[in-house]
């Protein structure tokens, strides 16, 4: 855990993950649990360590040196989603016995050649079917196969390619192109005699598209909570994931903002009557997002305080005008909190301008506690 230099604090209910895990687990039968980038902000070794006691047999990290990282804790198949880039990284996944995606010509080579006279890696095939990011084109695939050839000590374990836009029903239209491009692919592959595992899906393919869960599939924001179908109409098919991480911290004053009177840099609120605020110790220095001033809101003591003018470095002005007794050292909660009123990550990404996935990342990096059973922190 890393000195303590702000009062900002992300706690991670380790309990509701697995939950959220065995939720998926119900409806899709082979996940490999998504934690790359610090497990989406929620801490890498400790969501492992959690989602394995939960029944979790792999999983996908970003980059090689996080598949080492976790290799120090996990004895299961490891895939490493952005594959190699340099030779450190060849090393690494032999040394560590991780699953590259390989997805460039060349790839093949690069690894094969960095690895030992004898043994074999598995390794996963990424082709780009609609995404346009990572990944072989579908007219690539004679060329990587051909590649694969030249390198018997490469096996091929998965063929994976990544959708596009899972997560909006309007665009079901575009998922089925890319499941069709992706079925054509794995057919060509398998013809030329490799036998290998299909994933396809990510948390949102999970949850609406059954009939492409094929061999395995990748669940990533759903584990921490996210439903990927938040305020459209198949919000009802995320029900029941419950977010796992809170971001807390504390009043540090409170005082009365006189009719008239602005507050925080630029001016950019003024206050049309006798207000009260506090002063809550978060800002962008915490990834508490600028792009909240005038516009987000925090909880405390169970209810909602609206940010007034500018978020600062460290500080942000609340308005507790309708909160009596607000004092010093009050829990704040910028993420989370108990009851009906709690902030979910759906809406204060909605005030950030963001997805969820960015807020976790952000206030994950915040010095973090686990809580291991259900325990309720409440207000303390
Ligand atoms: C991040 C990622 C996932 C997980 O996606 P979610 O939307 O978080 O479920 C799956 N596959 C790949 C290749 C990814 O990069």
């Amino acid at each position: 855990m890393s000195i303590s230099y702000n009062k900002v604090m992300t706690r991670i209910h380790l309990a509701t993950l697995c939950a959220n895990y065995q939720f998926l687990q119900k409806q899709a039968a082979q996940p490999i649990a998504v934690i790359k980038a610090d497990a989406y902000g929620h801490g890498l070794k400790e969501v492992a360590a959690a989602l394995v006691e939960t029944g979790a047999r792999e999983f996908a990290v970003g980059t090689a040196g996080e598949g080492a990282l976790l290799r120090e804790e996990f004895q299961g198949p490891i895939v490493a989603l952005l594959g190699t880039m340099d030779k450190e990284d060849c090393r690494q996944v032999w040394e560590h016995d991780l699953i590259p995606l390989i997805h460039r010509p060349g790839q093949c080579r690069e690894i094969a050649e960095a690895g030992p006279r004898e043994g074999t890696l598995r390794v996963a095939l990424k082709f780009d079917t609609g995404m346009s990011r990572l990944g072989f084109s579908p007219e690539e695939s004679a060329q990587v196969v051909q590649e694969l050839e030249k390198c018997p000590n490469l096996k091929v374990d998965m063929v994976c390619s990544h959708l596009a836009c899972a997560d909006e029903p309007e665009s079901e239209e575009f998922v089925r192109v890319q499941a069709s491009r992706f079925r054509d692919l794995c057919r060509m592959i398998g013809s030329q005699g490799h036998r290998f595992r299909e994933c396809l899906v990510n948390s949102a393919g999970i949850l609406a598209y059954p009939d492409l869960h094929l061999d395995a599939q990748r669940p990533g924001i759903a584990l921490y909570g996210s439903n990927p179908f938040a305020g459209t109409a198949w919000e009802a098919k995320g029900k029941g994931l419950i977010p796992a991480m809170e971001t807390v911290t504390t009043v540090v004053a409170v005082h009365e903002l006189q009719k008239g009177r602005s507050i925080s840099y630029g001016r950019t609120f003024t206050a049309d009557r006798d207000m009260r605020v506090a002063i809550v110790a978060a800002g962008y220095a915490d990834n508490y997002s600028r792009g909240l001033s005038n516009v987000g809101q925090v909880l405390v003591r169970g209810r909602r305080a609206s940010i007034l003018g500018r978020v600062c470095m460290q500080l942000t002005a609340v308005d507790v005008t309708a909160h009596p007794g607000v004092a010093p050292a009050d829990p704040v909660h910028l993420l989370g909190g108990e009851g009906p009123e709690a902030i979910s990550p759906e809406e204060l990404a909605s005030w950030w301008g963001t997805i969820t996935y960015e807020v976790f990342c952000l206030l994950g990096q915040n010095r973090r506690v686990y809580l291991r059973g259900d325990e309720s922190e409440g207000q303390q």
